[in-house]
């Protein structure tokens, strides 16, 4: 079987209105990264970051999937044994397009987690406070998002599915490649392709192929690419 896996990152939600960590406007931009998303930050002020995540969730609120993701969602539903859909992403954007069995490997904003017994559960858009963990009454609750120096138990996951599927086809979209090497990813797969809207010339010599569009617009091209592999086992 031809497998294909897909890693998104920050700028496939670009272009829903959800900003980037390291584009201009990025978050970066507006916030000091190690302050509200280390785990350093987060012992030295937990309100403080407990506060951005919350921003962070009544952002994404009313924000709606557009074309790249109604894509991802459209293939992974048609071909569920042959994709993997895997993000960096913590928002919810790909499960609103009704994208099935994505592993968000960063957590995702939705959800909090229980500090005392680990439970997870989803508290929608609305604020941290005042929860307490329905399983064991604990008030010690956070934000269910990996933070700069914290495990990411989700990476076995993404382990798993490159050795599942490296002799097939990896697509990276709209990810720098800083958090999560892409590049060193594609160098796996028998082919690779990359849609990033801005030239990263470290990671792009990665690729089989690259594609320098917004994702909305490289959305038809990759589309194709994925059909045609799953089909032919080619590169189109
Ligand atoms: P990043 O901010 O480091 O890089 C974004 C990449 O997307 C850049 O390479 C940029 O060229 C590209 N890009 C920007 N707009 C684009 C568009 N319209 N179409 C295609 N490409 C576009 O993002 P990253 O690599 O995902 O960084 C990692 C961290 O950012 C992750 O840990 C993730 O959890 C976090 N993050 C997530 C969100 C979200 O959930 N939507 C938002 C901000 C940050
Ligand atoms: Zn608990």
């Amino acid at each position: 079987m031809n497998k294909v896996l897909i890693l998104s990152g920050a700028g496939l939600s670009a272009e829903s209105g959800i900003r980037t960590f390291r584009d201009s406007n990025g978050l970066w931009e507006e916030f000091d990264v190690m302050e509200v998303c280390s785990a350093e930050g987060f012992i030295k002020d937990r309100s403080k970051v407990l506060d951005f995540y919350d921003m962070r969730r009544r952002d994404i609120a009313d924000k709606q999937p557009n074309a790249a993701h109604l894509m991802i969602a459209e293939l992974k539903n048609a071909f569920p044994e042959n994709i993997a859909v895997l993000t960096q992403n913590v928002d919810d954007l790909l499960e609103r397009a009704e994208c099935t069995d994505v592993i968000h490997l960063h957590g995702t904003l939705r959800d909090l987690r229980c500090e005392s017994c680990g439970h997870i559960w989803d508290i929608g858009y609305g604020p941290v406070k005042g929860h307490i963990c329905p399983q064991c009454r604990s008030g010690n609750v956070r934000h269910n998002v990996v933070m700069f120096h914290e495990p990411a138990p989700e990476y076995q996951t993404l382990y798993e599915k490159i050795t599942e599927c490296h002799k097939g086809l990896f697509v990276a979209i709209g990810t720098s490649g800083q958090v999560i090497d892409a590049g060193g990813i594609a160098k796996y797969f028998r082919f690779s392709v990359l849609n990033n809207r801005d030239p990263e010339p470290s990671m792009d010599y990665c690729f089989s192929k690259v594609i320098h569009r917004k994702a909305t617009e490289a959305a038809p091209e990759i589309r194709k690419i994925i059909l045609n592999f799953i089909n032919s086992g080619e590169l189109a």
